[in-house]
């Protein structure tokens, strides 16, 4: 699979990721990564939290809430 930004702009790369909101493919330099905390165990008894992470587009993230702790590649 070839990155969609970059297909569309004429060019070929090889993709890492899938966007978790579109589908469309990214390459690293395009891939917006953003962690998020996920509660684990149940709701009796001590709760858990786990980083758990999201891959975006460079679209879908503008287009989402900006999260605190996005990286860019
Ligand atoms: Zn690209
Ligand atoms: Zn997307």
């Amino acid at each position: 699979m070839h990155c969609l930004d970059c297909r569309t702009a004429g060019t070929n790369s090889p993709t890492v990721g899938v966007c978790q909101s579109c589908g469309a493919g990214i390459r690293t330099a395009h891939a917006r990564i953003a962690t998020r905390s996920v509660r684990r165990g149940s709701l009796i008894g001590t709760p858990g939290e786990a980083e758990a992470r999201t891959v975006l587009c460079p679209v879908c993230a503008a287009a989402a809430e900006p999260p605190a702790s996005v990286l860019t590649l």
